[in-house]
């Protein structure tokens, strides 16, 4: 496994691979890896020649006040995971190597970044503007056939989705399921923040979502939303939001037509920002996101 620190030498080893003719994943991480990222290099590995995995705290997604300085950081750890993940490359930039002096370019989703985590009350548009700018440069850098996201993220997968199709990235984007704790909690390098009893609350999250699908199996969505709400509540948990909405274009949810609902939520448990969602299939009345 190489580590690439410097963009062009990224680009240097894209044009290798394009005269081998091998297909390329990319898996890009903020590091402090868990298995949820390692599903996604599983993934990457088994559908590609060449696995490589971005490894980018990227400054540009968090708002001043945000835990940027503190976000949790291993590097020696994270590269021993990746080899063994198989990783081929990791590209590990500096923050000036990809915001050099000058720079002065943004890539903003309209619309689908200004509800949710985007809306004002929670982490804003600019951070979902400091997402796509760092995920679009680094489709650019590596050029990969295939990139990897994870559904925990549900927003930012959208997102992602929007912007490689309305740029023509040619880069298949994958959405793969959230790996969970044994009791639920969605896995995030941020858990770490979590004391023993923040930790303990924190799995009313995941209840709180699996309140939703069932209530909203018997009795319907607003019942339902008021239902998962309680039992954030009874956690002693505040939502930034609990919300209903679907997927492809996050509009608010009604529940009474076929189409899969995105229940999301974002919550403070003891200062530790958290979120998670699950995808409702009232058709079948059956979650997708298992
Ligand atoms: P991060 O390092 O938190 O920026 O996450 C890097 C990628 O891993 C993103 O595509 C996330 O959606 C994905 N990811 C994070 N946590 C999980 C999880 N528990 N299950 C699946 N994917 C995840």
């Amino acid at each position: 496994m190489k580590v690439l620190r410097d963009p062009s030498e990224m680009h240097t080893l894209r044009d290798a691979l394009r005269g081998q003719d091998k297909t390329v994943g990319l898996v890009p991480t903020m590091g402090y890896l868990h298995e949820g990222h390692n599903s996604l290099l599983k993934a990457a590995r088994e559908e590609c020649d060449v696995v490589v995995m971005s490894l980018f705290v990227n400054p540009t997604q968090f708002r001043p006040g945000e835990d940027l300085s503190t976000y949790p950081r291993d590097e020696e750890r994270d590269l021993a995971i990746a080899e063994s993940s198989g990783v081929d490359y990791v590209y590990a930039p500096q923050p000036d190597g990809i915001y050099p002096a000058g720079f002065a370019t943004k890539v903003e989703v309209e619309g689908l970044t200004e509800v949710l985590c985007g809306s004002e009350t929670s982490r804003g548009p600019g951070h979902f503007a400091g997402v796509t700018t760092i995920v679009a440069k680094l489709l650019n850098a590596v050029d990969p056939d295939y990139a990897y996201f994870g559904q925990k993220d549900a927003q930012q997968a959208t997102v992602i989705r929007r912007m490689a199709e309305d740029l023509e990235f040619r880069t298949e984007i994958v959405i793969l399921p959230t790996v969970r704790e044994r009791d639920g909690l969605a896995m995030s390098s941020r858990n770490a923040y979590l004391s023993p009893e923040a930790r303990e609350r924190a799995t009313a999250i995941w209840s709180s979502l699996l309140e939703t699908e069932s209530v909203f199996a018997e009795d319907g969505l607003d019942a339902a939303l008021e239902a998962g709400r309680r039992r954030l509540e009874q956690a002693g948990i505040t939502p930034e939001y609990f919300e209903a909405r679907y997927p492809g274009t996050l509009d608010p949810a009604d529940g009474n037509g076929p189409d899969p609902i995105l229940v999301a939520v974002a919550a403070k448990v003891d200062g530790t920002r958290l979120i998670d969602n699950i995808l409702i299939e009232p058709k079948s009345l059956k979650r997708s996101d298992r």
